[in-house]
């Protein structure tokens, strides 16, 4: 079993920022993220979109926000694990034990809206296929110069085609003839030379031809058929986000978020929440409030579980 001084579950903006103040503070930790990419909702919900409320940063969009956090986690020895979901969750003495395998005296969940899972193109790939359909934009670089096709209407379609015209040929295509998302970013793609825009239009098949991916699409409420040829694929039909496991860890949950005391403890012994994973009264889904949140928790947790490694509250003392 690899045992650490802390888990933190989830690797959104919250875990990552809580896993470098922990791992400032001489905690040994470890943070867990499900999903092949960290940095949660602003890396795989809205990666392009500027945030201006991070404290110091004026504008910062979600995925330099994320290489920003990895790239403080780096100096620190805090551990990051990705394509790992946390299930199952008991005590063992005085240890909490994640997966039956990774064991810590005390937890940080930091789980967001939940595990997410891209909701998948609903067509049948081959492995060769599968290797170039994507569902994040973690680094727009490999699409340089290849014809992607974008999938989807929502707000996340629009900023991912958006995105790569700024070095891809793109194809936009959308089952309905209007977008969910943002008009304006509607009308900022329309002007871009490089980017076609194909609706009511509805992907039904992929094959390999030429080391190209040509994609047979459908115009919704009629026969017509549609062809193109595209080195990549990238699917931005949302994600959906699930977490009913909170509820086989006994944490008590309020409206399906877990009830924190001002501590970000939970009713279990060593067992903190923060982020949007957490509620309390006057809470609002914010990054800012959620790097507070994980800074209250590792402070308690120092003076309750290591009492022996809390040096000082500020960084500035640790030299
Ligand atoms: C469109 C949009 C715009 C927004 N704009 C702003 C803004 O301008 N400013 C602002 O402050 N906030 C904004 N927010 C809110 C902000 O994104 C959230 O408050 C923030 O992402 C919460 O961070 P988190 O780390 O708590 O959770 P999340 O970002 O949800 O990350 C949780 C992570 O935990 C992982 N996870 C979940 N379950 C498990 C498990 N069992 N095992 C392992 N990993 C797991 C998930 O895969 C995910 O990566 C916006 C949100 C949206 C949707």
């Amino acid at each position: 079993m690899e045992t650490f001084d802390l888990i933190i579950v989830g690797g959104g903006p919250v875990g990552l920022f809580t896993g470098y103040f922990a791992g400032l503070h001489g905690l040994k930790t470890i943070i867990l993220e499900a999903l092949a990419d960290y940095g949660g909702q602003p890396q795989m919900l809205y990666p392009a979109k500027t945030i201006q409320d991070i404290p110091a940063y004026r504008k910062i969009n979600g995925t330099a926000l994320t290489k920003q956090l990895l790239a403080s986690l780096e100096t620190t020895t805090t551990v990051l694990r990705k394509n790992y979901r946390a299930t199952t969750f008991n005590k063992y003495k005085d240890l909490w034990v994640i997966n039956h395998e990774i064991a810590a005296k005390s937890i940080i969940i930091a789980t967001g809206q939940g595990a997410f899972r891209p909701k998948q193109l609903p067509i049948k790939l081959d492995d060769q296929i599968a290797d170039h359909v994507h569902y994040s934009l973690p680094d727009p670089a490999i699409f340089t110069n290849k014809d992607v096709a974008v999938l989807g209407g929502g707000d996340s379609a629009l900023d991912f085609s958006l995105e790569l015209a700024k070095l891809a040929r793109v194809t936009l295509i959308h089952r309905r003839p209007e977008f969910r998302g943002m008009e304006s970013n509607v009308q900022k793609l329309k002007k871009l030379k490089n980017v076609e825009i194909l609706t009511p239009y509805l992907p039904q098949a992929l094959s390999f031809h030429d080391n190209k991916i040509r994609l047979t699409c459908k115009q919704v409420g009629s026969n017509k058929e549609r062809q193109k040829d595209f080195d990549e694929i990238l699917v931005a039909y949302g994600f959906r986000a699930n977490n009913r496991f909170l509820r086989k860890w006994e944490v008590e949950l309020e409206e399906g978020l877990v009830a924190v005391n001002s501590k970000m403890q939970t009713n279990l012994n060593g067992v903190y929440a923060i982020g949007d994973a957490v509620t309390y009264d006057g809470r609002a889904p914010l990054i800012g409030l959620g790097f507070g949140e994980g800074q209250i928790a590792v402070m308690q947790i120092m003076r309750q579980v290591f009492p022996e490694k809390m040096l000082t509250v500020h960084s500035t003392a640790l030299q």
